[in-house]
C-alpha cells in the first residue's frame, strides 16, 4: 500500500489530495479542504478524520508520506525530507515569503505531531528552474547580495512542470513529456526528437506567473526572488522599481513593516481596482463602467503580454500558449485580452471556442493559428505526489 497525502497550506486554508500508488498505479482517491481556517491544528485533525471516515485510511500510519508544495528554502531545492535543518532553511527565507513559508512551517510541525513517524517531504516551487540559463536568473547586484540569495528563483514550479508534461502529451510529443517527467532524475538529459517543442505556460490565479519551456525544461519564470514579483497578483504587488520603496519610506514616513504589509495585502488587482482581489468582482465592476476596474484588468493583460513576448523571443517563437489556474482556466475575457492582435506572431484565438472553455482541457486557437492556444487545468498536487513517491523509493 502506498498512499501519499499532499497538503496545500495557505495562511487561512488547508487543501489536500490523497493519492494511491499501490501496485504501480496512480490514482487520486480523495480530495478536500477547509477555507477561513483560524486553527490549523484543528484543520489537520479534521483532514485526517475525514480520510478515516471515508475509509481511505485507517489512521495516519497508513500514509506512506505527507507531501508539501513548499515554496522556498535557503540553500535547499528540489524534493527533500523535512527534517529540522530543512525547516530552518525555510525559516531563513520567511521574510521573503511572508504569505507562504510561515503557514507551511507551522503546518509541517503540526503534521509531525499528528502523524508521528510518517515521513514529511517537500517539493519546493523553485525546483523547476534549476536548469534555467544563469543569465535569465541573475539580477545586476553586488556579488555579496547574490550570495545572500538575491537572484531570480522562479516559483509555481509544480504547476508549470505539470503543463510541460501535459502539453507535450496533447501535442503528440511523448518524447518531450518523458523528458519533463524525468527532469528531477536526470536534469533534462532524456533525449528528444527534433524539432524543438516551445511552450509558453501562463499560470494565472490568486498569484500569477508565466514560464517559457523548451523541450520540457523551464528557461525562466516571471516570478523573481520572491513570490510577490512578476505579474500583478490578487493582492500582492508584482514587479515594481526597487527604488520606489526607499522613496516612499523617505517621503511618506512609511515604516518597513507597513510598506511590506501594503505590498502583500493592498496591492495587485485589489490595489489597482480599489474594489476586490478577485477577478470576478473586478470584471463585474469593469462591466458596469468602473474605470479603475477596467484599468486593473488592462494592467494584468499588459503584464501577461510582456512576459509572453519575452519568452516568445527567447524561444525563437512558440508552438503552444497554455492557460491554467483559476483565472487562466475560467476567465475567457482575460484570455481574449491577452491574445488580442497577435496574428502577425501566429497567435489567433477562436472566439467561440475560447468563450466555451472552462476548467477543462480545450484547444481555443483558430485552425489557422500557427501557435496552438490551449486551456489545461493544472494538477500541482499530482506533480508533488509523484516526486514524493520517488524520494521515498530512492531513500
Ligand atoms: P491560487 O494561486 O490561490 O492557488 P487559484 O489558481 O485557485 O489560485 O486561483 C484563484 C483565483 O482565480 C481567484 O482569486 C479568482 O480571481 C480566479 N477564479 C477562480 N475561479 C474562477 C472562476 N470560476 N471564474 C473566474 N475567475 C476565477
Amino acid at each position: 500500500m502506498m498512499k501519499i497525502l499532499v497538503a496545500n497550506l495557505g495562511s487561512t486554508s488547508l487543501k489536500y489530495r490523497l493519492f494511491d500508488f499501490s501496485n504501480g498505479g496512480e490514482k487520486m482517491v480523495s480530495k478536500g479542504g477547509f477555507e477561513r481556517v483560524t486553527d490549523h491544528s484543528a484543520a489537520i485533525e479534521s483532514c485526517l478524520a475525514d480520510l478515516e471516515k471515508g475509509g481511505f485510511i485507517r489512521g495516519a500510519k497508513d500514509l506512506a508520506a505527507v507531501g508539501f508544495k513548499a515554496v522556498m528554502a535557503k540553500g535547499v531545492n528540489g524534493c527533500v525530507r523535512l527534517d529540522a535543518k530543512a525547516l530552518e532553511a525555510m525559516e531563513a527565507f520567511s521574510c521573503i515569503t511572508p504569505a507562504h513559508n510561515p503557514p507551511y512551517i507551522q503546518g509541517i510541525k503540526l503534521f509531525a505531531k499528528k502523524a508521528p513517524g510518517t515521513p514529511l517531504v517537500a517539493l519546493f516551487e523553485t525546483a523547476f528552474y534549476q536548469w534555467a540559463p544563469e543569465a535569465a536568473m541573475r539580477y545586476a547586484v553586488p556579488e555579496a547580495w547574490f550570495k545572500a540569495g538575491v537572484r531570480r528563483w522562479g516559483f509555481h514550479g509544480a504547476s508549470h512542470k505539470f503543463i510541460a508534461e501535459r502539453s507535450a502529451e496533447l501535442l503528440g510529443r511523448n518524447d518531450v513529456a518523458e523528458r519533463a517527467r524525468n527532469l528531477y532524475v536526470d536534469g533534462g538529459k532524456t533525449p528528444v526528437k527534433t524539432p524543438n517543442l516551445r511552450v509558453i505556460s501562463c499560470h494565472l490565479g490568486g498569484s500569477s506567473s508565466i514560464s517559457g519551456i523548451l523541450n520540457g525544461v523551464a528557461i525562466g519564470n516571471s516570478l523573481g526572488m520572491s513570490p510577490q514579483s512578476g505579474l500583478p497578483h490578487n493582492d500582492r504587488v508584482g514587479d515594481m522599481d526597487a527604488f520606489a520603496l526607499p522613496f516612499l519610506m523617505r517621503t511618506q514616513g512609511l515604516s518597513l513593516d507597513e510598506a511590506e504589509r501594503l505590498m502583500c495585502k493592498e496591492a495587485g488587482l485589489k490595489g489597482l481596482s480599489g474594489k476586490s482581489n478577485d477577478i470576478r468582482d473586478v470584471a463585474e465592476g469593469a462591466g458596469k463602467g468602473d474605470e479603475r476596474c477596467k484599468l486593473a484588468l488592462d494592467v494584468l493583460a499588459h503584464n501577461a503580454r510582456h512576459w509572453i513576448g519575452s519568452y516568445f523571443l527567447q524561444l525563437n517563437g512558440a508552438d503552444a500558449l497554455i492557460f491554467t489556474a483559476g483565472i487562466g482556466e475560467n476567465q475567457a475575457s482575460m484570455r481574449e485580452a491577452i491574445c488580442h492582435n497577435l496574428d502577425n506572431l501566429g497567435i489567433v484565438l477562436d472566439p467561440a471556442a475560447n468563450a466555451k472553455a472552462r476548467a477543462q482541457e480545450a484547444v481555443i486557437s483558430s485552425a489557422d493559428s500557427r501557435v496552438k492556444i490551449m486551456v489545461i487545468p493544472t494538477n500541482e498536487e499530482l506533480v508533488v505526489a509523484r516526486e514524493v513517491k520517488r524520494q521515498l523509493q530512492n531513500n
